[in-house]
């Protein structure tokens, strides 16, 4: 069964082999911690996590890095305003390393609770200085930089090609105007390696530069190259890393060794919020939390995922959320239907489910296709202990905790059970003013009550 993947690169499905034989090395452009990370943020490791279970899922073992950049962007007073990890340092009382570790154990908690498989290497940019040092060295040596007093520059001048993953051209960056030339540099697609730190930095290192610290598309090459050598299997990242984070890392591996360090390079979309883009100011950033606290269980969040493949925007509303828990209850109450089923089921058929469930994974990881097989499987007539041991096998792509859930003892009282009863049929008999009636009724009783187009969900207030 071959598997395929677009690949930015390319610009084309292409079918993916590992490198070398059966283990696939990997590289994901991990967190910036200098906040929790956003729900955008989260499906950036929602796609990685499906990519890595359907990797194994086709037998490959994993050999995958996973960058922290704790260092970087991390300046002192005089970037105030900018700078939010100075910010969150100012608000807490903290200092940048320590801001940088509660936010990398907030990311993890976040990563457990959408039972996202981890990388095998997880690797911090602040414990790998040396390692970025020892790959500028070789880079300069090599002969494609230049330097300020303060600054190493990279001489995009010098490549053969640049840049490859995008298709913009180099001179509409200065039309667009959005990018500050700096003067000092040579070329407008030239960026720092390496920087000498002003008396404020905070986060500085003893280098062959003085007090100074790397440029922040320097760790991902050194962290990758050290970990997973000059040529991998795939990179990943998001859709925004495409024209400047990753067309320089990919400058810097030529400069250092002459080759793209990754064959295939995968990318995943944005998360829009209510059809735009999520900001703080527009009050629709959420985290995870914020969805916790709103009564979504964080993995409603990643079965709402499963509703777009990777490479599309998705829009995320409250509504679409709503249809997600409906659809995960759904799901698992089907489970547990098949789980005391006594019929039998024929290996074809389950050969036939199977099948299709591999197409739709290995088909550039179509997840709503997956998923629509799980429902065929799940909605099977047949109550079936076969069916119920392939959707727990599914699980081992989908990550929906399956086989650990038991149906919470947590059912509606009687009375609450009956009054809900009585609206569903006003409901269906379009007897509005009985069914509102009947859902101020429950209000009254201290439940929440939410229509949406898949069905009901009262729970307790
Ligand atoms: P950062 O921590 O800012 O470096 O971002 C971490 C990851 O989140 C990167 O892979 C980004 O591409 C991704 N990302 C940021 N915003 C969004 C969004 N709205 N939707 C999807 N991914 C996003
Ligand atoms: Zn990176």
């Amino acid at each position: 069964m071959s598997i395929k993947f677009y690949n930015t690169l390319t610009r084309s499905k292409d079918e993916f082999k590992p490198l070398d034989g059966k283990e696939v090395r990997m590289y994901t452009c991990g967190p910036t911690v200098y906040y929790f990370a956003h729900i955008g943020n989260l499906r950036a490791y929602l796609f990685m996590d499906s990519l890595r279970r359907t990797l194994k899922y086709n037998g490959y073992s994993l050999k995958h890095v996973m960058n922290i950049t704790d260092v970087g962007h991390l300046t002192s007073d005089a970037d105030e305003g900018e700078d939010k990890m100075m910010k969150a340092a100012r608000r807490e009382n903290k200092d940048p390393f320590q801001i940088a570790d509660f936010y990398m154990n907030a990311f993890f908690k976040d990563i457990d609770k959408l039972n996202i498989d981890r990388p095998e290497i997880i690797a911090r940019a602040t414990e790998h200085i040396d390692v970025m040092e020892d790959y500028v060295k070789k880079i300069i040596d090599n002969g494609y930089t230049y330097h300020t007093d303060d600054t190493v520059y990279f001489d995009t001048s010098k490549l053969d090609k640049y840049p490859e993953l995008s298709d913009r051209k180099v001179d509409e960056q200065k039309a667009g105007a959005r990018v500050e030339f700096d003067s000092a540099k040579r070329n407008i697609s030239d960026f720092a390696l390496w920087i000498k730190a002003p008396e404020s930095h905070i986060m500085k290192w003893d280098s062959f530069f003085g007090k100074s610290y790397p440029g922040w598309h320097l760790e991902c090459s050194a962290m990758g190259y050290k970990y997973l050598g000059e040529q991998f299997d795939i990179h990943t990242g998001g859709v925004d890393h495409i024209p400047i984070h990753h067309e320089n890392e990919i400058a810097q591996a030529k400069g250092f060794c002459g080759k793209i360090p990754a064959k295939f390079w995968m990318h995943v979309n944005f998360l829009k919020v209510d059809g735009g883009k999520m900001s703080k100011s527009l009050g629709n950033l959420y985290t995870l939390e914020d969805l916790e606290e709103k009564g979504y269980e964080p993995l409603v969040y990643k079965m709402f995922n499963y509703t777009s493949t990777y490479r599309i925007p998705i829009n995320f509303t409250f509504e679409a959320m709503d249809a997600a828990k409906v659809a995960l209850g759904r799901l698992r109450e089907g489970l547990l239907a098949h789980k005391e089923g006594q019929e039998k089921v024929s290996e074809d058929v389950i050969k036939d489910y199977e099948e299709k469930f591999l197409d739709a994974i290995n088909d550039d990881l179509n997840m709503p296709q997956a998923m629509s097989v799980v429902w065929d499987v799940v909605k099977n007539p047949i109550k079936s202990k076969d069916l119920y041991n392939l959707i727990i096998k599914f699980d081992e792509v989908l990550g929906l905790d399956l086989a650990n859930y038991e149906k919470k003892e947590e059912e509606l009282p009687e009375e609450i059970q009956k009054l809900v009863e009585e609206r569903n049929k006003a409901r269906e008999e379009k007897k509005w003013a009985e069914s509102d009636k009947l859902r101020d009724m429950l209000i009254e009783k201290g439940y929440n009550v939410k229509d949406s187009k898949e069905g009901t969900i009262v729970e307790k207030k």
